[in-house]
């Protein structure tokens, strides 16, 4: 199979919402009008972010999973995908797992393949561009969050984390192989929340990511933050570990007014998502002030980094 019947094969599909799609030099889209566009990029490398012979179709999930993750934190609706795979061979099995993942993930989100690149390397690598639409004066900046704003978390957190340390723990892994972008989520937080960023590092470092572009301070309380029901029979300094320092969980946190209390809870019941309350934003540094049990200050973690 040369590169151009492997990318008719796997990664060819009609899509309807561009001019031109996956065949000649550039993806021709025409966005509508009033919309902005929200654009993103992600890659994993082979031993970075997932070890030698990880599942396929866990991989082409993950790997577009992430991107649209970036576009919910923004309230963007999704749109379409670049996809540039660095692929040691042509293995067809591997290619029919990995865009069947790629595939359901994406009919699942209304994102479309328009284009990609497709070349030979010894490390397996996936980088995929993703576009939303979303409308002018609705986003959610990093930068947008003001004193008095609560502080809000979708889902739980630290179960992709737990995995890491204990794979055998079968939902946790699920957490971490197959995460759930929180796109529809994203788009209904437009005009409620006022700041958002997904938990992609670390709840402590992407909330300190809000902080810094905001320049305002949050108090945040540990008890509040939801944890993942795997984390329970796990000591507390594994569990505290994972929910304020683990990456990969792909939820979203936001601030919004208190005003909006009602309608955060109700977008929480209609969506069947938990959505926990579990600070705030105030006046000061860029900090988080994090309190346990008793009023006690926990230390804040670093994220991850990858130059650290
Ligand atoms: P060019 O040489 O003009 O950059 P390529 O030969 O690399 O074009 O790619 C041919 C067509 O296939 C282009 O439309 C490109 O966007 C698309 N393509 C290549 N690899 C992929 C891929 N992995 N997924 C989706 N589309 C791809
Ligand atoms: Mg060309």
């Amino acid at each position: 199979m040369n590169e151009f019947e492997l990318i008719r094969k796997y990664f060819e599909r009609p899509a309807k919402g561009a001019l031109v799609g996956v065949g000649d030099d550039c993806a021709l889209v025409r966005p509508n009008a009033g919309l902005e566009l929200a654009m993103t990029t992600d890659t994993l490398v082979e031993g970075r972010h997932f070890a030698a012979g990880a599942e396929a179709r866990s991989l082409g999930h993950k790997a577009l999973a992430v991107n649209l993750s970036d576009l919910a934190a923004m309230g963007a609706a999704p749109r379409w995908a670049l996809l540039s795979l660095a692929l040691p061979s042509a293995d067809e099995a591997w290619l029919a797992a990995f865009s069947g993942g790629f595939f359901a993930l994406a009919e699942r989100h209304g994102i479309e393949l328009v284009g990609g690149d497709t070349v030979r390397s010894p490390l397996l690598t996936i980088g995929i561009t993703a576009i939303g639409e979303v409308p002018a004066g609705v986003t959610m900046y990093r930068g947008s969050a003001r004193p008095g704003d609560d502080v809000w978390v979708s889902g739980e957190l630290g179960g992709a984390a737990l995995a890491l340390k204990h794979p055998e723990v079968a939902e946790a892994a699920e957490r971490l192989h197959r995460p759930e972008p929180r796109v529809e989520l994203g788009e209904r937080l437009r005009g409620i929340a006022r700041a958002a960023i997904d938990v992609s590092d670390g709840f402590a470092a992407d909330l300190g990511h809000i902080l810094q572009r905001s320049g305002v301070c949050a108090v945040v309380y540990y008890e509040q933050l939801p944890r993942a029901a795997a984390l329970a029979r796990f000591e507390a300094s594994v569990q505290q570990a994972c929910v304020l320092g683990g990456g990969d969980d792909y939820e979203l946190c936001f601030t919004a007014d208190p005003e909006r209390r009602k309608e955060v809870e109700a977008l929480s019941r209609e969506l069947g998502l938990r959505l926990s309350l579990v600070g705030s934003i105030q006046k000061g540094e860029p900090r988080l002030h994090l309190y346990g049990e008793g009023g006690r200050a926990i230390e804040v973690p670093a994220g991850f980094d990858h130059f650290r």
